[in-house]
């Protein structure tokens, strides 16, 4: 069987430790004996980020920004200690910063569901999607401790000045000055779109109009100005838009089967992203996707480079890793660039090996990590290895069909 022709290039960016060494497993076993991909390669290994002084960061951003597909391995984001173990010059910042922050784009994480695997929420039958606003309220804050009595203005300086009195204070408190921007919040309702669309899942928005008028109540209105824009597109993917009070969202999501993108201002994305992977189960098996205003995509796993897992190896043990979300990268990576290049067939090869994975585990062939959540209940797992050798097995099997 010849391998299946790829047009356009795929970026891939390398990562480090137990990620690095599951990426490459898959990318022999699974994905270059069957596709012929002209991969733009960066080694965002901790080594290359440092002796590139992070440059090879940049640049795989840019030649994101320039193919539209780009699919990455899980990386250290040093803090000192690792500054000491990897002898860096310093503590580099986080590649996935530093790549979202040039492209501008937003973050989806999306649980893969396997029918022996159960969520926690009995309802759920469908992944609840969560995007997550990255910039501004609590985040990028001032805060003040108030000590005795006084009072609080707020001035805005432009081209006249406003003064605004906030609270008298008649003992000790707290307060904070939160703020967003325009650009900011239509970009997140921007990318929130393109991938409800791409993914023609309903697009939820939340946040607590009735009593922030005028700061939540922006968001709103933003979310509903794009929305409009792309009412076409809307009804042609056949999916819907849906505002809701958070508090209405939350109880909402619960009782649902799932299905929808939620797409959550800053700090409720940060809590409710947690709650719902928590509800699915396992790290192993919810991916991430960064999506620009563009329709620029980034594909990777939720989880990190697995370092316990990899000092392990490093000793010559075998582990049961889960490389089912890697796997997943490369096949949401595939899936786009086939989309976007028109070529059903490479469109089919992802779906395939998504299937084979899928399969595999429901036939009981599973790592450690999903061992315990396994209903039917399974009486042994598998080495990481040997787990990608029965996923090949099954993906040979399907594309004969
Ligand atoms: P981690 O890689 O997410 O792993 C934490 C623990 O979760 C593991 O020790 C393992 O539990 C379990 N786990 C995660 N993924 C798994 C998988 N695929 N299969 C089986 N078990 C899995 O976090 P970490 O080890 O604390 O962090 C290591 C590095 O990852 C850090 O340097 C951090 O900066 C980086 N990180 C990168 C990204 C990214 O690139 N997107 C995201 C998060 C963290 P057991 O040990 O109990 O088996
Ligand atoms: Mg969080």
């Amino acid at each position: 069987m010849g391998k299946i022709k790829v047009k356009n290039p795929i970026v891939e960016l390398d990562g480090d430790e137990m990620a690095r060494v599951m990426w490459k497993w898959i990318k022999e076993e699974l994905i270059f004996p069957y596709l012929d991909i002209p991969i733009k390669y960066f080694d965002l290994g901790i080594q290359n980020r440092d002796a590139t002084s992070d440059m090879v960061t940049l640049e795989a951003a840019k030649a994101i920004k320039e193919y539209k597909v780009g699919v990455k391995c899980a990386t250290i984001t040093p803090d000192q200690e690792r500054v000491k173990e990897y002898n860096l010059k310093k503590a580099w910042k986080s590649p996935n910063a530093t790549i979202r922050a040039y492209l501008d784009g937003t973050v989806f994480r999306k649980p893969i569901i396997v029918k022996n695997i159960p969520p926690y929420v009995k309802t759920w039958k469908k992944p609840v999607i969560i995007g997550r606003h990255a910039y501004g309220d609590i985040y990028n804050a001032f805060e003040y401790r108030v000590e005795e009595p006084a009072e609080i203005e707020v001035i805005v300086k432009n081209s006249e000045v406003k003064e605004f009195k906030v609270h008298t204070f008649d003992g000790k408190g707290i307060f904070m000055v939160l703020h967003n921007t325009e650009k900011s919040i239509r970009s997140f309702a921007k990318s929130c779109i393109n991938y409800a669309l791409s993914e023609k899942v309903d697009l939820w928005f939340s946040a607590k109009d009735t009593i922030s008028k005028i700061y939540h109540g922006y968001f709103k209105e933003i979310f509903q100005e794009e929305v409009e824009r792309r009412k076409e597109d809307f009804e042609k993917a056949g999916i819907n838009y849906r505002y809701f009070l958070i508090d209405d969202a939350v109880a909402q999501i619960l009782k649902s089967e799932g299905g929808m993108l939620w797409a959550c201002m800053n700090y409720e994305g940060d809590v409710m992203s947690d709650m719902i992977a928590a509800g699915f189960g396992s790290l192993g098996l919810m991916t991430s996707v960064l999506v620009s205003p563009e329709g620029e995509y980034e594909f990777e796993a939720a989880h990190g480079t697995v370092r316990r897992h990899y000092y392990e190896y490093l000793k010559g043990n075998k582990t049961s890793t889960n490389p089912t979300a890697s796997i997943f990268a490369w096949t949401g990576g595939i899936r786009k660039r086939g989309e976007l290049d028109g070529t059903p067939e490479v469109v089919n090869f992802a779906n395939k090996l998504e299937e084979a994975t899928i399969k595999t585990i429901e036939s009981g062939i599973m790592t450690k990590d999903l061992q315990p959540q396994a209903y039917p209940p399974v009486d042994r797992y598998y080495y990481t290895e040997d787990f990608i050798k029965a996923v090949k097995e099954r993906l040979e099997f399907l594309l004969k069909e």
